[in-house]
């Protein structure tokens, strides 16, 4: 203990290293404060060193070299581009849906320079930032009006709120969903001053379950999609059409929540049917929402379409400014939507085309990830193909297991683990699957783009193993 503490004298102070940093060049645009911060950081970690190792701690200059390293390969930004190598295609924390390229050129044009957001160039007055998509969007799914706003939980708070405040919302049981990260169905309920009326069990909700719980107070009839997760064996729900024409009969609006609608029927690719929200629309729902960032494959954005007197009501609820979106959600989005209409979303839109990649063409990565690494990286690594299956992820289609490639890493579990830490530390960071107590790099999701990043982020890290 002793020895630690002479040994922590001995670590050079703050500012004994930033006046050895005080004129690199390469550290010119860096502010004086950010560098304090850097090497604040900097001592800790040789702070832990030394404690953990008993060991001397560096000089300033030494330190001052490990700050300019660092810069060097990380930058200074803090949310930074990486390689997802799990295979989850919509994974939530590495940021969901990617943009297709044509996408990312209007974000990049919208963002360069004014835009006609809210003026409508014909008449010179004051339009509508939704205008941009409510027609592509009316279009594409056969509603007859529609709204967008931040996100999907955002859509379904606001219809709650403006079509149920203070009445009562008639959910089945086996629909009372948790999405993740705090969003319940139950909770959301209660944010919008909604009563949750539930009917029916777990595994079975009849159409009497939802008609003998109308009453005068009923302001909506809700159906949530079980987007992540599935009720199987011996189950009943009712379908769509039958619960809006429920409503109809009873005058009161039915809306369904679809999460990951997709506009698409992916069956031709071997998945199974997920109703897309065209069919769900032409079931007679008042209202119908999902997300934009799922299996659209477009920006963050929550989507509702349908019945034009329904729709209004949410548009007019002051809610809907405080839920609005921005001017780079409406550049992609129409973006993505055209690709729709155009036919072209299965090759541009980057979700879907890997979703719907052929195994033999993530083999094909995998193959050129292993090939680019030298042999003596590859027997330090036991790199080797392997197969496996992925997941969707971002609470879309949860029972699919997508056939995949990649390559198996790590001599030992202890190697896998190391050599996972080393990949995140890196630029660009690498996030891999652990399967089986070796590192798995799944290439399903690695980008054409990525092959040769990947190769250099694993030669590196085994050079440091
Ligand atoms: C994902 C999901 C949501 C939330 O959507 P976000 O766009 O993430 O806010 C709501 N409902 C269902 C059924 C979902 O799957």
């Amino acid at each position: 203990m002793r020895a630690d503490a002479a040994a922590l004298r001995a670590l050079p102070s703050v500012d004994q290293v930033l006046r050895r940093l005080a004129d690199r060049v390469e550290l010119a645009q860096v502010s004086r404060a950010r560098l304090a911060a850097l090497v604040r950081e900097t001592l800790a970690a040789e702070r832990q060193r030394v404690v953990a190792e008993q060991g001397v701690p560096a000089d300033a200059e030494a330190l001052a070299a490990r700050v300019v390293a660092r810069v060097e390969r990380v930058g200074l930004f803090s949310l930074r581009p990486l390689i997802n190598a799990t295979g989850v295609v919509l994974h939530t924390n590495l940021g969901r849906a990617l943009l297709s390229r044509q996408a990312r050129e209007r974000l990049a044009a919208v963002a360069s320079a004014y835009s006609n957001l809210e003026l409508d160039l014909a008449t010179k007055e004051r339009g509508s930032r939704y205008s941009h998509v409510e027609a592509l969007l009316r279009r594409l799914t056969g509603a007859a009006d529609a709204l967008v706003v931040n996100n999907n939980a955002a859509a379904v708070l606001l219809a709650l709120e403006t079509l149920a405040h203070g009445r009562e919302v008639v959910v089945s049981r086996g629909e009372l969903i948790e999405i993740g990260g705090e969003f319940r169905i139950p909770d959301i309920m209660l944010r919008s001053g909604a009563v949750l009326r539930e009917v029916g069990t777990t595994n079975r909700t009849h159409l009497r379950d939802y008609a003998q719980a109308i009453g005068p107070d009923t302001g909506l009839l809700l159906k949530v999609h079980t987007s992540n997760y599935r009720v199987v064996g011996f189950t009943a729900a009712v379908a769509s059409r039958e619960l809006a024409e429920l409503g109809r009969e009873r005058g009161i609006p039915v809306m369904e929540d679809l999460g990951s609608g997709s506009l698409v029927d992916l069956r031709p690719y071997g998945f199974p049917h997920e109703p897309t929200v065209q069919e769900t629309v032409a079931a007679g729902v008042d209202l119908v929402s999902f997300s934009g960032d799922k299996l659209l494959g477009g920006p963050q954005a929550g989507i509702v379409v349908g019945r034009s007197e329904v729709v209004a009501r949410l548009k007019k609820n002051p809610w809907n400014r405080a839920l609005r979106i921005d001017k780079f959600t409406i550049a992609a989005l129409e973006a993505t939507l055209c690709a729709y209409e155009a036919g072209t979303a299965l090759r541009t839109v980057p979700t879907l085309a890997m979703l719907t990649e052929p195994l033999a063409a993530v083999r094909r990565r995998a193959r050129g990830v292993l090939r680019r690494l030298p042999a003596a990286v590859r027997e330090r690594l036991a790199a080797r193909i392997a197969e496996d299956r992925a997941q969707v992820g971002g609470g879309a289609l949860p029972t699919v297991e997508l056939p995949t490639a990649g390559v198996v890493a790590g001599a030992s579990p202890e190697a896998a683990r190391r050599l996972d830490a080393l990949l995140r530390a890196g630029d660009p960071p690498v996030v891999a699957r652990l399967v089986d107590d070796r590192i798995f790099l799944d290439c399903r999701t690695v980008l054409a783009g990525q092959v040769a990043d990947l190769a250099r982020r694993l030669a590196a890290a085994a050079s440091e193993l």
